[in-house]
C-alpha cells in the first residue's frame, strides 16, 4: 500500500535527529538571533504560493534560530517541559506521515483506534494501574485538557448520584441538573492546585470561585483533614476533590501513604464526592522503587482509589508536545459527559466490550494519533529504561538541592527544620530556592537564563520571588550537567556588583 515506506523511514529519521542530535550549547536564542527570526516572518498571505523549497529553507534557516532549546537542552529547567526520546521523536513524524484519524473505532479499516488503546494500557501497566480498573482511557492535549476530563466526569458524576432517576448534566445542562438534584452548587477542594485546575472548572461552568484550598497552615500542599470533612458535609454543595500529585511549585505531593488515601476516599464515598488526582508530572512517580525514593513512591500511593488521574505525555513521558492522558473507572460517566449525538454516520458497530470510539469518551472528534510516539518509547525502554531515566533526573535535583543547601548564597524552600537527609529525600524534580541577598533574589531569574548555559522559571514564595528548577529532559546526566549548573549558580552569586 505504501511504496514510498522507505522514504518516508528515512525522511522520518532525519527529522528525529533533530530532536536528539548534539545539544544545543545554549538554552535560548540570543536576541539577535530572535530579531531576525521576527523580522524575516512573511506578512501577507502570498498570492500566489512561494513553493515548498523555498518555504523549507525560510523555516530552517530564518526562523528556527529564533525557536528556544527548551527540549532539547537538559539545561532548560524552566516549567517542567519534557523533551523527547529518540523513539518518541521517531514515531511523531511516523504519525505525520500516516496521518491517522483516531476518532471512530473501525476494526476492519484501520488498527489506529486498537493500538491506542493498547498504548494506553501500557501506560497503565507503567504506572501500576490496573487497565481492567481503567476502562474510560484517552489521549489530550495535555493535563490541562485532561483536568478538564476529569472535572466534567466528577461533575456528571456528582450530580447523577443524588438523583434517583440519575440526571445527566450532559443531557440537561448543569443549571437543570443541579436543580433536579436539589443542589446549589458543586465545589472543588484541593490544596496549592495547579492554575489549569481553575480553568477547567472556569470552562465546564463551575467557575474557577468554586476552587477551595483546605490546606493545612504550615503546610498548605498537604490536606487538612477536618476541614476537608466540614466542606463536604455542607448541604446542598456537592464536591469534587482534587489531588495535586505533585504540587507545581515545590514538586510535594499532597498525600503520604495508602492510609490518608483511604481516609480520603471514605469521606469522599460518604459524602457523593469524585476523587481527582492532577498526577501531571508526578504519576510518573509511580514507577519508582527502594528507599532512596520512598517519600516520592509514598506520595504516588493510593492514586488507584481515585476516581480519576490527570498524567502528562510531553512532560516525564518525554514524547513531543501535544500529548496528555486521562483514566477514570467510570466508563459509563465517559459516554454521559462526551457523547457525540446524532450523527448516524459516525456509529460505529461494537460490542459493549469492545473498544470505544473515541469520539464519544473525549473532547475531539477529529485528532491525530497520539499514542504512536508514546508505543514507541514505551516498548522501547521498557519499566526499567523508564525507572533508570527518571531516577537520573531525581538524582540530578538532588545535587542541586544539596548545593543549594551548603551555600552560603541560596536557600532552598519550602524552609524545613528537619535534617538535611530529610530535605533531599523529599525532592522529586523540582528544586524551589531563593537567594539570600534580596538585590540578587530580585533579579535571580533574569540573571541565571541571561547566561544562556541554563534556563530557570519564576514563581513566588511566600510572597517573595523565587526561582525554580524543573528537572524534566531525559537526556540528563548528572555528571555531565551538575558543574555547569553549580558554576551557573556560582557566577550568578557574586556577579551582584555589575
Ligand atoms: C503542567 C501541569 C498542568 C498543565 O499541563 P499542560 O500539559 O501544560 O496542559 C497541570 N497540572 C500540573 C500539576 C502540571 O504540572
Amino acid at each position: 500500500m505504501f511504496d514510498d515506506q522507505d522514504a518516508i523511514a528515512k525522511l522520518s529519521t532525519a527529522i528525529a535527529q533533530l530532536h536528539t542530535g548534539p545539544i544545543p550549547d545554549t538554552v535560548l536564542p540570543s536576541q539577535k538571533y530572535l530579531t531576525q527570526a521576527r523580522e524575516s516572518l512573511i506578512q501577507h498571505l502570498p498570492d500566489a504560493g512561494l513553493g515548498v523549497q523555498k518555504v523549507i529553507q525560510h523555516l530552517r534557516e530564518d526562523i528556527a534560530p529564533g525557536f528556544n532549546a527548551s527540549s532539547r537542552s537538559p539545561n532548560y529547567y524552566g516549567f517542567v517541559t519534557g523533551g523527547s526520546t529518540p523513539a518518541a521523536s521517531l514515531a511523531d513524524n511516523l504519525t505525520t506521515a500516516y496521518d491517522q484519524n483516531v476518532q471512530i473505532h473501525l476494526p476492519k479499516e484501520t488498527i489506529a483506534t486498537e493500538l491506542e488503546d493498547r498504548a494506553l494500557s501500557l501506560l497503565c501497566e507503567l504506572l501500576m494501574l490496573d487497565p481492567a480498573q481503567w476502562q474510560h482511557r484517552t489521549f489530550t492535549t495535555g493535563a490541562t485538557a485532561s483536568n478538564v476530563v476529569g472535572l466534567a466526569c466528577g461533575r456528571e458524576y456528582v450530580i447523577s448520584i443524588r438523583n434517583t432517576s440519575s440526571v445527566s448534566v450532559g443531557e440537561v445542562g448543569i443549571y437543570e441538573a443541579l436543580h433536579r438534584a436539589g443542589l446549589d452548587k458543586i465545589q472543588l477542594l484541593t490544596t496549592v492546585p495547579h492554575s489549569s485546575l481553575g480553568k477547567a472548572a472556569a470552562l465546564i461552568g463551575l467557575g474557577r470561585a468554586s476552587v477551595k484550598t483546605v490546606g493545612l497552615r504550615e503546610q498548605p500542599y498537604k490536606f487538612d483533614m477536618e476541614l476537608l470533612e466540614k466542606l463536604l458535609q455542607q448541604p446542598g454543595v456537592a464536591s469534587i476533590v482534587a489531588i495535586s500529585a505533585a504540587e507545581v511549585n515545590t514538586g510535594l505531593f499532597a498525600t503520604s501513604g495508602l492510609a490518608e488515601m483511604q481516609k480520603i476516599r471514605k469521606l469522599c464515598d460518604i459524602y457523593g464526592a469524585w476523587i481527582h488526582v492532577d498526577g501531571a508530572f508526578g504519576i510518573l512517580g509511580r514507577v519508582l522503587a527502594g528507599k532512596t525514593y520512598e517519600i516520592i513512591t509514598q506520595g504516588c500511593e493510593g492514586m488507584e482509589l481515585a476516581d480519576s488521574i490527570t498524567g502528562d505525555g510531553h512532560k516525564l513521558l518525554n514524547v513531543p508536545y501535544d500529548c496528555g492522558f486521562f483514566v477514570s473507572r467510570h466508563r459509563d460517566i465517559a459516554q454521559s459527559v462526551f457523547w457525540n449525538p446524532n450523527a448516524a454516520y459516525l456509529n460505529a458497530t461494537a460490542g459493549s466490550d469492545a473498544i470505544p470510539s473515541p469520539l464519544n469518551i473525549g473532547i475531539e472528534n477529529s485528532r491525530r494519533l497520539r499514542a504512536l510516539p508514546v508505543y514507541a518509547t514505551l516498548t522501547a525502554y521498557g519499566r526499567t529504561g523508564y525507572r533508570e531515566m527518571l531516577e537520573r533526573q531525581i538524582v540530578l535535583a538532588r545535587m542541586i538541592a544539596d548545593f543549594i543547601l551548603d551555600s552560603p548564597s541560596y536557600e532552598l524552600l519550602p524552609q524545613s527544620s528537619g535534617s538535611k537527609e530529610e530535605s533531599l529525600a523529599s525532592i522529586y524534580i523540582i528544586v524551589l530556592f531563593r537567594a539570600k541577598d534580596e538585590e540578587v533574589n530580585a533579579e535571580l531569574v533574569q540573571r541565571i537564563n541571561a547566561t544562556g548555559k541554563v534556563y530557570v522559571s519564576g514563581t513566588s514564595w511566600d510572597g517573595r520571588p523565587a526561582c525554580r528548577f524543573a528537572v524534566s529532559n531525559w537526556q540528563v546526566d548528572a555528571t555531565r550537567d551538575f558543574p555547569v549548573v553549580r558554576h551557573c549558580l556560582e557566577y550568578v552569586a557574586i556577579s551582584k556588583k555589575e
